[in-house]
């Protein structure tokens, strides 16, 4: 029998120096084995080649039946492992984007500084993402606004304005760029915010605001920022949120001096008309163009408007509602006023 298992050595060893697949090396042993078998049962009791090679079939059939059944016990091994395998790689094919919770690896990372703050959380950021804000107005205050609404992730941003890039808005309206001049402003807007964070979804409407397509446009926003500079294009922005029973964040600049609320009857606060019922007399109420405006205000006053709007989004802290900031920034203070809401107000009151 020693002879047969140096034999069956000695074939191994011939077939790893030939470098025969250890497929091609097995065969051989069985082979071997088949005519070791053949020798037992074929040749009678006693015959030299049987006795050399073992002297009985009883031995050979019992290891040929081990060997049989080790083989068998992997194959039934490598086809479940297999098969786990391939389950799990159907799992990871079914769900590549989204492995943890409502975010991506990637918003997961862009997020991170927010997810990280107790008052956003993951919670904020998938409120932020699903949030809807238009901002009327794409220059001064619309800039930073627009800039750090994308940033946050504000899931769905519109924007409405009618004018185009010039050389004079660049002094302060950052979301612009100097070879975007003649360009809209809503498309020069889309355009940076593509590029900060691609996955905004952005409206632009390169027009100007009416009555008639306010009520439309803001039934379809969440929360309104308001950062045009005409009194009576404030007035429209403001009726019509007014009807749609949405909240307005509304910031103003002139000259030094920058202020920022959060207009919203519905939530207990007054609307513009209570605190400014009636237009202002020519001449009162100047706009940036007569003034003139510090550049770097309307980057603290709209970054004050998306600030706002992340709070009023994610439910963090407490918001402007009844009270106005208002930053000097000519002498580098900030002071704040309360406001209420008037009965009689032509627009909100009747309650
Ligand atoms: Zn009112």
């Amino acid at each position: 029998m020693l002879f047969v298992f140096v034999m069956a050595g000695v074939l191994w060893g011939i077939g790893h120096l030939m470098k025969a697949p250890v497929q091609a090396r097995l065969y051989m042993l069985g082979l071997l084995y088949i005519a070791v078998l053949g020798v037992q049962i074929a040749l009678p009791e006693g015959a030299p080649l049987r006795e050399a090679t073992g002297g009985s079939p009883a031995l050979w059939l019992l290891l040929g039946a081990f060997v049989l059944l080790a083989l068998g016990y992997r194959a039934v091994l490598t086809r479940l492992r297999g098969r786990a395998e391939a389950q799990e790689a159907m799992r990871e094919a079914a769900a590549p984007a989204v492995p943890k919770g409502p975010f991506t690896d990637e918003e997961l990372e862009r997020y991170a500084r927010h997810i990280t703050l107790p008052e956003i959380g993951g919670g904020g950021q998938r409120a932020l993402k699903e949030a809807k804000v238009l901002v009327v107005g794409a220059g001064g205050l619309g800039s930073p606004a627009l800039l750090y609404l994308a940033a946050a992730g504000v899931g769905r941003i519109g924007v409405i304005d009618a004018d185009v890039v010039s050389l004079s808005n660049l002094q302060r309206q950052v979301i612009h760029t100097d070879a975007g001049q003649e360009m809209p402003k809503v498309f020069s807007a889309q355009q940076a915010i593509a590029a900060l964070n691609p996955r905004i979804d952005v409206r632009p409407y390169n027009r100007m605001l009416t009555p008639e397509i306010a009520a439309e446009l803001f039934a379809d926003y969440d929360l309104i920022l308001d950062g045009t500079d005409a009194f009576a294009t404030r007035a429209m922005v403001n009726a019509a949120a007014v009807a749609a029973g949405r909240p307005v964040l509304a910031g103003a600049i002139s000259a030094w001096e920058g202020q920022v609320t959060l207009y919203d009857p519905a939530g207990g606060a007054p609307c513009m008309a209570c605190i400014f019922p009636e237009a202002p007399a020519p001449g009162l109420a100047a706009t940036c163009a007569e003034t003139g405006v510090i550049g770097a205000l309307p980057g603290v006053v709209g970054s004050m408007m998306a600030l706002e709007a992340v709070k009023e989004v994610t439910g963090a802290g407490q918001g402007l509602r009844g009270r106005m900031l208002i930053y000097d920034a000519l002498h580098g203070e900030a002071r704040e006023i309360r406001l209420k809401r008037r009965a009689d107000c032509a627009v909100c009151g009747g309650d």
